[in-house]
């Protein structure tokens, strides 16, 4: 046997258990609803209609769903294949990339819960499906779907489900960036789906040559406001709304802006916060190096995601929102 395939067979019997379980409310249903989450980013939207489209090619009626706002080349391409709302009554709930009820978006209290499967890699997670299959060995949860479709038995030939999940894979592991010895799993997920049909310049070519002008002044605008403070430890940027409107750009994706802050010398952590002063509401991202868990700050404001990319939505006046983030973030470098 191959080194693949022994890995391979390792992680199918590790997991054996959950993924027979799941598999048995698969066969058992027809109409299933695939669920992401609100705000979708390239793994969520990826894994869901990966999944999708591997589940009508098994005969399944699947619909996948997700609320949106849909962003940048997640609105060119993939919002089209959504629906935003649950206006049926569904076999089978599975809800991915998801870490708790209220990220699935406004339309959860139409969700029978009795009916869920949730998969997902949020060390964050709270387990709120009926079956739970939860790792955070996984840098994404397109390589949970894969694994469950492998196990399936599933036949990648002639469709597009690779492609998809491979686009997913890449999107949340950001082309091989935050592989550790203990997450080599992306390498070979991701060596699996090529085998099996997917191409990484296609995944390539969506992310990075797909920026509009707008994008790119929007961009050039973020960085011009760009700070450093604590020694060059954390960098920080914001856009308003109102930056927004004046480009004609409401899509603005932050990838852009987070690679060119983590490629400063001596950057640990940084910080992007999109403001909307109407609404009194700023969404902060984090993105950090290895030594630095953003996720404990972004949790600490009531929201979540992982060690080296994390967010949350508040209210609140911009300068008095700052100034707490920054304090949380000191507090969190004196210890590193
Ligand atoms: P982004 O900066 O791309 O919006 O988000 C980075 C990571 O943080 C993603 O994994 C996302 O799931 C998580 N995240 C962003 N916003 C929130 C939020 O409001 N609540 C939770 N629980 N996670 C979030
Ligand atoms: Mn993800």
């Amino acid at each position: 046997m191959t080194k693949s395939k022994i890995l391979l067979k390792e992680i199918l019997d590790e997991f054996s258990q959950i993924l027979n379980r799941i598999t048995e409310q698969i066969k058992n249903a027809n109409n299933i609803a695939v669920i992401g989450h609100v705000n979708p980013d390239g793994d969520c939207v990826g894994s869901q209609l990966g999944l999708v489209l591997a589940l009508n090619k098994i005969g399944k009626n699947a619909i996948p769903i997700n609320e949106g706002k849909f962003k940048g080349i997640y609105k060119e391409y993939y919002e089209k294949h959504f629906e935003k709302d649950i206006t049926n009554e569904y076999d089978l709930y599975i809800i991915l990339d998801v870490p708790n009820k209220d990220r699935a978006g406004g339309f959860s209290n139409k969700i029978d819960f009795q009916k869920t499967i949730v998969i997902d890699h949020h060390i964050t997670n709270d387990n709120f499906g009926k079956i739970n299959w939860v790792s955070d060995k996984f840098i994404a949860t397109a390589e949970m779907v894969f694994i469950l479709l492998i196990s399936m038995d599933f036949d990648f030939k002639e469709c597009e489900v690779s492609q998809y999940l491979l686009n997913a894979l890449l999107s949340d592991n950001g082309f091989f960036q935050h592989i550790r010895n203990d997450k080599y799993l992306s390498l070979l997920v991701s060596y699996l789906m090529i085998e099996n049909g997917a191409d990484s310049k296609i995944s390539y070519d969506l992310m990075f040559s797909n920026n509009s002008i707008e994008t790119e002044k929007l961009f050039a605008l973020a960085l011009q406001r760009l700070s450093s403070i604590y020694d060059g430890n954390v960098m920080w940027t914001y856009l308003t709304e109102e930056d927004k409107k004046k480009f004609d750009y409401p899509n603005f994706e932050s990838g852009l802006v987070f690679r060119e802050m983590m490629s400063i010398r001596g950057v640990k952590v940084s910080v992007f916060f999109k403001i909307d002063e109407e609404q009194n509401k700023i969404d902060i991202s984090f993105r950090s190096t290895d030594d630095v868990d953003v996720s404990q700050v972004a949790a600490s404001f009531g929201g979540g995601g992982h060690k080296v990319a994390a967010g949350v939505s508040v209210n609140g006046e911009f300068l008095d929102i700052k100034k707490q983030v920054f304090e949380k973030l000191e507090k969190i470098l004196q210890k590193t």
